[in-house]
């Protein structure tokens, strides 16, 4: 019997390339289409960038919530219970009222919003604004 012809395993390749356009450089170059960058160095770029971004949005938000917490320490350091502040005077010291905080809901159900050691959630339609430490919320 006349053996086979061997047949070439099909290549993966495809018979042309796409034009693409790096999103770091701009820069256009022809690829396979699942490609995104034109090069490693390209790649590495915009990934720096990225993370760079991620740092300048953490660090201000980071800046944001301790300049919340000391407001609120100011606040609270002369009260040893929760305290009602008119939340324009918060306001007026710097506070920041849409800083991401960490939500909190006590065993009654009401949401707190965390920051540092302190607890705040607004009251009478948000006009005013409640304080007290974490460690009051674990005593109610
Ligand atoms: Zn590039």
């Amino acid at each position: 019997m006349e053996p086979l012809i061997s047949q070439k395993q099909p290549s993966h390749r495809l018979p042309y390339s796409t034009l693409l356009k790096g999103p770091e450089c701009g820069k256009e170059f022809y690829g396979k289409s699942n490609r995104i960058y034109c090069s490693k160095e390209c790649k590495k770029k915009f990934n720096n960038s990225k993370q760079a971004e991620m740092n300048f949005r953490v660090k201000d938000q980071v800046k944001m919530l301790k300049r919340n917490a000391c407001i609120l320490a100011e606040f609270y350091s002369v009260q040893s219970n929760p305290l009602m502040v008119v939340k324009e005077d918060l306001i007026r010291k710097g506070f920041i009222m849409d800083s991401p905080t960490i939500r909190l809901k006590a065993e009654n159900g009401i949401e707190w919003h965390l920051i540092g050691c302190y607890v705040f959630r607004p009251e009478n339609d948000g006009q005013e604004i409640v304080i007290m430490t974490k460690n009051d919320l674990e005593n109610i």
